[in-house]
């Protein structure tokens, strides 16, 4: 195995905080008492129910309609009786329509579920219709519906398509361990992919913190013509879009672009094997790899949960709190979001639940600028975190604005490391939000 190890300019180097559980094979969770599966879980327009309170509904069957084509359908992860449908508090910090399931605890599987088990009998428009009403979107944490990345907009050609496996997130292994354990289905996926897109390039990339998953999916791939797979630099961001894309193929997508301007579709690993589930055994996307841990909590796993679970279920399968927590994240403690309750459900964006104890969780605090320049040294975008930063501050969002503060990735990266420890990413959340909020006031006189 002679691997090219590629990588982008900038990025730092988080404690990965990975070996409670990158060990730990996939277990498959309790089935809950009762889920609650919110309407929204992608990036696009909110699902609509298609059942009433009452009707009985078994796994895998539609329970929302997407409405629009950026939208996912959402199916239901249990068979039993529909007992509400109210607003529920999401991972988001708001509440959303979310359907309420009680558990018959049967696992009667819907009947419409239709297997595909040969891709050469289907064309590019059947594969875009079977991941769409799968309900399929990026499993990496952004949601985003995979049928629309898979159509890039009329004028763009996409020659590459690159599967996300770097899985820089400090805390989180679901996809080591997916690579790990089920390699087919993570090049299965991407030769979907590339069906549909009808390229002839793909890569898988990896970070070299993770030998053996590089080693499973370097066999699986092996002999499949245009999957190359890639080591990549151990570097946090290293998963984001555009430096994967940087890393493998030196092409550099422009300020405000997507990926698709540089030719390039970028998925996750997780993603890929959820359309490999869903095209050879019908299955939408009900379940998912979560990686649960931190010091905060008594048995840290890697658990495949059911969509709608409550966090609160899954905490108690792995024992519970490791006394008081002082903080829960859905995601990983660069990019992931600090929850009020337990009593939110996972949805398909979630990878993980980190606890951090009340220790790890006090906020430091922060100093004058001391003019160092390392956030600008490590900012994979090349911005100047500190002026945006600063005009965020002082209000001066159009300042923020001509400072680019709409790349920003919200890696977090410049605020890690800092030693003022200036709420840099945090300031330039709440700039970016002005600006777009100002922009859609704009739009609508
Ligand atoms: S400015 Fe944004 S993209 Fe740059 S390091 Fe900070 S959070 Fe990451
Ligand atoms: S890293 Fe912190 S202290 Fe250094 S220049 Fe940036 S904001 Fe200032």
């Amino acid at each position: 195995m002679n691997l090219k190890i590629l990588t982008f300019k900038g990025g730092t180097h988080p404690p990965h905080s990975k070996t409670s559980t990158e060990g730990l094979s996939i277990v498959k969770s309790r089935s809950p008492e009762t889920v609650v599966i919110p309407m929204v879980q992608h990036i696009g327009a909110p699902c609509e129910p298609i059942v009433q309170v009452g009707d009985m509904v078994t796994v895998g069957q539609k329970i929302g309609e997407a409405k629009g084509f950026v939208s996912a359908p959402v199916h239901t992860s249990i068979s039993g009786e529909v007992i509400a449908i109210e607003p529920r508090l999401t991972t988001g910090g708001g509440t959303v329509p979310c359907v309420i399931i009680k558990n018959d605890m049967q696992d009667t599987f819907y009947e419409g579920l239709i297997p595909y088990p040969d891709i050469n009998k289907l064309t590019s428009q059947d594969i875009l219709s079977i991941i769409k009403e799968s309900g399929i979107v990026g499993m990496g944490g952004a949601a985003f519906p995979t049928h629309v990345k898979l159509s890039p907009p009329p004028g763009k050609v996409v020659d590459t398509v690159i599967l996300n496996g770097a899985e820089c997130e400090p805390y989180l292994t679901p996809d080591h361990r997916l690579m790990i354990e089920r390699p087919e289905d993570v090049v299965y996926g991407l030769m979907i992919f590339m069906k549909a897109l009808n390229v002839k390039k793909g890569f898988i990339a990896i970070e070299n913190n993770k030998p053996d998953a590089i080693k499973s999916v370097y066999d699986a791939a092996r002999g499949i013509d245009g999957i190359e797979v890639v080591g990549l630099k151990t570097k946090y961001p290293q998963g984001a879009e555009k430096q994967l894309i940087d890393a493998c193929t030196g092409r550099e997508v422009p300020s405000g672009g997507l990926p698709a301007d540089a030719g390039v579709v970028v998925n996750n690993v997780g993603t890929a094997a959820a359309v490999a589930n869903a095209v050879k055994k019908g299955m939408p996307l009900i379940e998912r790899i979560v990686t649960v841990t931190g010091n905060g909590l008594k048995n840290p796993q890697n658990l495949s949960v059911r969509i709608g679970t409550s966090f609160k279920d899954v905490i108690d399968e792995c024992g519970g709190f490791n006394g008081i927590p002082g903080k829960v994240i859905a995601g990983g403690p660069m990019m992931g979001i600090a929850q009020y309750s337990v009593d939110v459900p996972v949805i398909k964006g979630t990878s993980g639940i980190l606890i951090l104890t009340e220790e790890e969780a006090k906020l430091p605090e922060y100093s004058n600028c001391i003019r160092c320049g390392k956030c600008v040294e490590v900012c994979p975008i090349k911005l100047m975190p500190v002026n945006i930063s600063n005009y965020a501050l002082l209000d001066k969002f159009d300042q923020a604005e001509t400072a680019n503060a709409l790349d920003c990735i919200e890696c977090g990266a410049c605020s890690f490391i800092c030693p003022a420890k200036r709420p840099l990413v945090d300031s330039i959340r709440v700039a970016k939000r002005e600006i777009l909020a100002k922009r859609r006031k704009t739009q609508s006189k």
